[in-house]
């Protein structure tokens, strides 16, 4: 069988294409992947996603998932293997099971980005972390170091604040990239101070983190911290490995689109984080991800129109 639409990935951006090709009958196919519902899943409180004062990721997902389903979504759980995008049709690996569609909507969005360093493979779940949401109760009446200056690392310092003793943003600048008001939230809250101008150099401990190496970026100075866990919050680095020499990519491996949501390839779509270095808003997601929904709709007709007159 031959599906009309395929969409990976299931965050904003894929629930809100799959809602919309739902709703034109095409009856979609999701798959999910193992970090299913996306970065959302990670995040406390949404503030900032319109007809919502406050809602909890994973509520927002949640519903957006039983809508999306009340029109007749599928869904298949399982990470994507292969795909062959220049075939016809468009062909889709899970493990052993091959997916074939008309067209495809890749909406796999992005993965935390870590520094880089040794010592943090070595302790990550042992005090190192990436995601505030998930560990951030085994801190209770610690000190934590947050490492970046956007708005997820003040999202995670505030969020930690509810637990630990004293939360220690670590930042290369002397200004935050972050949105004003999630600076002035940070700035306001007594359990958080900034060191400026510094990076870490090495996380140190034996079982688990007992401190950090930092390193004055201004004055090169080296000096030690005692510190029981370290965050990391420094972006996101978009999930295209699997369409490398298929899908053309920019430098950091956004997938290149064209009016917003079409790729070089004609019947495959991108929407979301995958193929957004800028905005990154859940929102601009799902709003992306119904433009590669009209886009579909668009090439089906094509499709039904070219095999009416052959
Ligand atoms: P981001 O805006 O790209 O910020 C990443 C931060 O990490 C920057 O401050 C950057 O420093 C620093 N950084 C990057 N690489 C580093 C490295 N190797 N070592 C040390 N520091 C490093 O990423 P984000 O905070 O994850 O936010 C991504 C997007 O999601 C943004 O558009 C943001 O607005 C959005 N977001 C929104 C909310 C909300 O509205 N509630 C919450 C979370 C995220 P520089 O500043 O020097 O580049």
């Amino acid at each position: 069988m031959v599906e009309n639409v395929i969409i990976i990935g299931s965050g904003p951006a894929g629930l809100s294409a799959a809602l919309y090709t739902a709703r034109e009958g095409f009856n979609p196919l999701l798959i999910k992947g193992v970090s299913s519902g996306g970065q959302l899943l990670l995040t406390t409180d949404i503030e900032n996603y319109p007809g919502y004062s406050k809602i909890a990721g994973p509520e927002l997902i949640r519903l957006m998932e039983e809508q999306a389903t009340s029109f007749g979504t599928r869904y298949v759980e399982g990470d994507i293997t292969k795909v062959e995008l220049n075939s016809k049709p468009i062909k889709v690996y899970v493990n052993d099971t091959v997916y074939e569609t008309l067209t495809l909507i890749i909406s796999t969005g992005a993965s935390s980005k870590w520094i880089g360093l040794p010592s943090e493979k070595n302790f990550t779940g042992r005090g190192v972390s990436s995601c505030a949401t998930c560990d951030g109760a085994f801190f209770k009446n610690k000190d934590v170091i947050v490492v970046g200056g956007g708005d997820t690392a003040m999202e995670d310092s505030l969020f930690l604040t509810r637990f630990a003793n004293s939360v220690k943003v670590v930042h290369r600048r002397d200004s935050l990239r972050a949105s004003k008001i999630m600076q002035q939230r940070a700035f306001a809250n007594p359990k958080i101070t900034f060191l400026w101008e510094t990076a870490i150099e090495e996380i140190t401990g034996d079982k688990k983190v007992t401190g950090v190496r930092l390193k004055d970026l201004k004055t090169n100075q080296i000096s030690e911290m005692k510190i029981d866990g370290v965050f990391v919050a420094i972006g996101h680095q978009p999930n295209t490995s699997l369409f490398k020499g298929q899908l053309e990519l920019d430098k950091d491996e956004y997938i290149i689109t064209k009016e917003d949501v079409l790729t070089n390839i004609e019947g495959v779509y991108a929407a979301g984080d995958v193929a957004d270095r800028f905005y990154k808003q859940a929102v601009t997601a799902a709003s992306a991800g119904v433009k590669a929904a009209l886009r579909v709709r668009e090439h089906i007709s094509m499709l039904n129109f070219e095999k009416s007159q052959a």
